[in-house]
């Protein structure tokens, strides 16, 4: 299935955005097992955290092989739709949505609940 141009999400963004300056998009490697930010991070080095249909970073989205939930870079703060990462293999890139403000204290707060949540976290 090709899906280009996806509207975004109507709601808004749960967390501050900055704006994309540089649009950007992830690769996936064939086996879909590794993806690569454009700002250079893939999913083993920092792993990419699951957010919901709306956004909103939740680790009770991992795993999920819901297309329309997000995937979101946690070093550039890139939102990506799982349906795109899916489909970005070869030459294709997924586009970012939006990109959140990774100083933003709401972000910063999501990103240390997540990895709690994921990793049982000393903080
Ligand atoms: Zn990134």
């Amino acid at each position: 299935m090709t899906s280009t141009n996806n509207p975004p999400p109507t709601a808004p963004w749960p967390y501050p955005t900055t704006p994309l300056t540089v649009l950007g998009g992830a690769e996936v490697e064939a086996d879909g097992d590794n993806q690569t930010c454009v700002c250079g991070n893939d999913s083993f080095s920092f792993d990419w955290m699951a957010a919901d249909r709306t956004g909103r970073i939740t680790f009770e989205g991992a795993g999920s092989s819901d297309g329309d939930e997000c995937t979101v870079c946690p070093v550039c703060g890139r939102v990506y739709r799982n349906a795109d990462l899916v489909d970005a293999t070869g030459d294709r890139l997924a586009p970012a949505l939006a990109q959140y403000d990774t100083t933003a204290p709401a972000f910063l707060a999501a990103l240390r609940r997540y990895n709690r949540d994921a990793y049982e976290d000393q903080q």
